[in-house]
């Protein structure tokens, strides 16, 4: 799993879920996965994890692994709420890990999950965590009776069989996503996230007006509708999970984790998201939270400001106020302002998708970037520290789509100094409506 290989992920991979009870090793199991690229963060008690979509890679080839492990384990109607995790995991994913403990044994849970599982017609590979060792491995073979044919035995904790049971996971998972084909001047995938009752579903229904058109999930399975191409500015959009939105009302009622699980599956497989806010209330701390996993999973980003009709003077001083406070990290994103309700000004969102698509796809050139740098370090040099100056000695972008950066160094850098890279790079190139990443690898 190398990070440096300039690998063009955009979320168009085949999509690998990984299910079970918890405390069975899933998240372990993942970043034995991801290997030591990102790490998943642990569960705090009764809170949920942000972060549950993940690109990871295997012998060249690129999926996303979706851990659908977030929520409270002792949560009252547990067995209820793993059937629904099981089911939304089918629905998302074109191939399913179902973990369990293979030094527990098969537990009522467990066969819950296998009926849905079997019933997706998804493919299902039925892992026996925990097998640390030999002798643990006769009790992996118990699980032969869940009915899912052969369980592989692998210890997440220690590694041990993960590299024939990823091998397995290529094996069942899609050789090319479905739209794959897309990559070259198809469909753009757009995914529209928010709160619920920012006006998502209002926005969509003005975009699409009658002519929206259904297509199936990433397999072309069975499962639910997930995906509509709309044409816009003459040409075709893919929106993302719009079943999902349609949804979302009454998930949130439920279980808000889902409504997350959803939203964040589907910045994932987004080439570019519209972050819809509704410009009559104050920003909230979920939308940060949505802004912050666009940011991680690497997206191109167009902020939509939505109930126009409902912003007066007095609220567009305080917008101003929490446009500068809160969205301070996405300063680079194109905002518009919109009435999703009367379709006023939503002309102006493909002209935004398509600055912020560009913006994302922006490659420089090695010459090009190591001139810059030249000029960079000339104005502005790297603080002393301890008596010695890091100093910049060559820069590569590894990778469009978000543009990443590699820097090789003499010495750590200070972080208000990569801050201070990036903007300048900005300045310099454009990049409006993407996060951008700096890797800086000091020299041993
Ligand atoms: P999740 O709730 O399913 O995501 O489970 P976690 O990944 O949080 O793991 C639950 C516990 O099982 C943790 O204490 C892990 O360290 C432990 N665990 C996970 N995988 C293994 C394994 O392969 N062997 C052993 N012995 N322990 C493991
Ligand atoms: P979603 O949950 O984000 O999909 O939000 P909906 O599209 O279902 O909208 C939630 C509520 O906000 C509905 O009552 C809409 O009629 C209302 N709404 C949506 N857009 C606007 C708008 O631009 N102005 C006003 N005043 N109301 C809106």
């Amino acid at each position: 799993m190398s990070e440096d290989a300039v690998m063009p992920m955009t979320g168009s991979t085949p999509v690998l879920a990984v299910v079970g009870r918890p405390n069975v090793g899933k998240s372990t199991l993942v970043n034995r996965i991801l290997g030591r690229r990102e790490a998943v963060v642990q569960d705090i008690p009764g809170v949920t994890r942000d972060r549950v979509s993940y690109d990871a890679e295997w012998n060249g080839r690129a999926f996303t692994v979706v851990d659908t492990g977030g929520w409270d384990p002792d949560a009252r109607g547990m067995a209820e709420r793993i059937k629904g995790q099981a089911e939304i995991a089918v629905s998302l994913a074109d191939a399913v890990l179902f973990v369990v403990d293979a030094t527990v044994g098969i537990t009522d849970a467990d066969e819950a999950v296998v009926r849905v599982l079997r019933k997706s017609g998804k493919p299902v590979l039925l892992t026996a965590n925990k097998v640390d060792d030999e002798r643990t491995e006769a009790e992996a073979y118990a699980l032969w009776n869940l009915g899912l044919g052969e369980p592989l035995p692998v210890s997440a904790l220690h590694g041990r069989g993960s590299g024939d049971l990823l091998d397995a996971v290529l094996k069942v998972l899609p050789e090319a996503p479905a739209d794959a084909d897309e990559e070259v001047g198809g469909p753009r995938r757009i995914a529209i996230v928010g709160r619920p009752n920012v006006g998502k579903s209002s926005l969509l229904n003005k975009l699409a007006g009658e002519e929206r058109s259904v297509v199936d999930n990433v397999a072309g399975t069975t499962v639910d509708p997930v995906d509509e191409i709309v044409e816009l500015g003459g040409r075709s959009w893919r929106f993302i999970d719009t079943a999902g939105i349609r949804k979302r009302v009454k998930e949130a009622s439920g279980h808000e984790y889902y409504a997350w699980l959803r939203t964040s599956t589907a910045i994932e497989r987004a080439e570019v998201c519209v972050l819809v806010l509704d410009g009559s209330q104050s920003i909230a701390e979920q939308d940060i939270r949505i802004l912050q996993e666009i940011r991680e999973a690497g997206r191109a980003l167009v902020i939509a400001f939505n109930k126009w009709d409902l912003v007066d003077g007095e609220r567009r001083f305080y917008l101003d106020r929490e446009i500068e406070r809160d969205l301070v990290q996405v300063q680079w994103a194109p905002r518009i302002n919109i009435t999703a309700k009367t379709g006023w000004h939503i002309d102006r969102l493909v002209p935004a998708l398509e600055r912020a698509i560009e913006g994302w796809e922006t490659r420089v050139s090695t010459g090009a970037l190591n001139a810059f740098l030249g000029r960079l370090v000339a104005e502005h040099p790297h603080p002393v520290r301890g008596g010695k100056q890091p100093r910049i000695l060559f820069g590569t972008q590894v990778q469009v789509a978000h543009p990443t950066f590699k820097l090789f160094t003499s010495g750590k850098l200070d972080a208000g100094y990569e801050r201070y890279i990036e903007r300048r790079l900005r300045e310099e190139f454009g990049f409006v409506g993407t996060p951008i990443e700096i890797k800086v690898q000091p020299r041993e």
